[in-house]
């Protein structure tokens, strides 16, 4: 016996034995199949003309970064159609619209948004400044719902009209900068570009070194319109970046990290969904097609390398129709068993008497969610914000998101 363990049949078997013991397989990034495989080779897009349009005494403008506006024209006498259409079909129906307005002279039209490909979705908001936002009073509908009309006062100053508040990639790393003046954040790290070049940055959120910890991580707008999941983003991380009890004891044994903007492309380009290839990067976790899911996923997975240090637990944000966690039910079997659940029943009694609904999210598609799981057996959500839910509901949330999230932690 002690003769053939030297063969290298026995060798093999052996090492295969030692290897699967120590668990090798989350420090290096797997491709995975799944029941509802997505092609996510890049595809062709049409990018909208830049430009300055006028009918009339009207102007339109969609020169600057978040806009999308791809045809405006007087119908009548008072009435002035704005065409939007998507970058590429199919697409899911999150029609994106956003665009700058202004008259020669003081007037109040009726302003159309017409879709191609979709319905109409979100509820048109205004504002001067482009920080604050008010949603317009009230709008009609056509027949099929393709088209949606509404009264505007207009004058020689210029208002943004959009879909949801702009919020874009030069937004995103000015906000970004100023939490790095906040506790426990580290400076911001490029960790790779979009399609088009553009920087994709993460920052560290944490004390001490990453050596002995273990990882939460943060991703956002993956799907440009989603400005509701992003918030909710934002209001989780302002609990996170708190020097207080809490925190102090959270950071002795966790690190964040956050990925705040994976699809500069689609929200700079006012996309409805998809990068600068023409895919929905949230079905790319499992080949790594495109740049940006490429570069994350390299990221994480050779810093846990480096580190030697275990994902626990990955938090997606987005926004659909109303807000609801997807989360694993409880045949997954990860490094927090049961956590997402318990979770989000803190959470729901924190934001008592905002209950959020919660949906087992089988493992049948290549999104972020499922990578989490299966290349670390991490607990992992899928955190969707409703399009039209209240700022001061989603603060609630996620701040009891945020702070349940470190204190049921500390106790695992
Ligand atoms: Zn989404």
């Amino acid at each position: 016996m002690k003769k053939n363990f030297q063969t290298p049949i026995f060798f093999l078997l052996f090492i295969t034995l030692l290897l699967q013991a120590c668990g090798p397989g989350k420090y290096v990034r797997r491709e995975f199949t799944y029941a509802k495989s997505v092609d996510t080779h890049s595809k062709k897009i049409d990018f909208q003309t830049k430009k300055l349009y006028r009918a009339g005494n009207i102007f339109a403008d969609n020169r600057f970064d978040g806009a999308r506006l791809n045809d405006f024209k007087q119908l009548n006498d008072s009435t002035f159609q704005v065409l939007i259409t998507p970058e590429n079909t199919p697409i899911n129906p999150s029609p994106w619209y956003a665009f700058k307005i202004w008259s020669l002279r003081p007037d109040t039209i009726y302003l159309q948004l017409k879709y191609r490909h979709a319905k109409h979705r979100y509820w048109p908001k205004i504002s001067h400044n482009r920080k604050d936002w008010a949603k317009i009073d009230h709008f009609i509908y056509n027949q099929d719902s393709t088209a949606i009309r509404f009264k505007l006062p207009v004058g020689k100053e210029a208002q943004w009209v959009a879909a949801q508040p702009v919020i874009n990639s030069t937004d995103t790393k000015k906000w970004l900068d100023s939490l790095t003046a906040r506790p426990f954040v580290s400076p911001v790290r490029v960790i790779g570009h979009s399609v088009k070049g553009k920087p994709l940055y993460m920052v560290k959120i944490g004390q001490g070194a990453t050596g002995d910890k273990k990882i939460i991580v943060l991703l956002s707008r993956q799907h440009p319109p989603e400005v509701t999941g992003f918030t909710a983003l934002k209001y989780f991380v302002n609990e996170l970046v708190r020097n207080d009890t809490l925190t102090r004891a959270f950071y002795q044994k966790y690190e964040v990290w956050l990925f705040p903007l994976l699809n500069p492309d689609g929200v700079d380009l006012g996309h409805w969904r998809h990068n600068a290839a023409g895919i929905d990067l949230n079905r790319d976790w499992a080949n790594y097609r495109q740049p940006e899911i490429d570069a994350v996923t390299k990221f994480i997975v050779n810093e846990a390398k480096k580190y030697h240090v275990q994902p626990v637990l990955g938090i997606d944000f987005h926004s659909t129709f109303r807000d609801v966690y997807y989360i694993f039910d409880d045949s997954f079997h990860s490094v927090l068993p049961g956590f997402c659940e318990v979770w989000t029943a803190g959470i729901d009694r924190i934001a008592a008497p905002f209950k959020t609904r919660k949906s087992p999210f089988g493992m049948a598609q290549p999104i972020s969610k499922n990578w989490f799981y299966k290349q670390f057996k991490a607990e992992a959500i899928t955190y969707e914000v409703g399009d039209d839910t209240p700022d001061n509901i989603i603060k609630l949330k996620a701040r009891a998101a945020a702070v349940t999230m470190m204190d049921l932690l500390l106790r695992y």
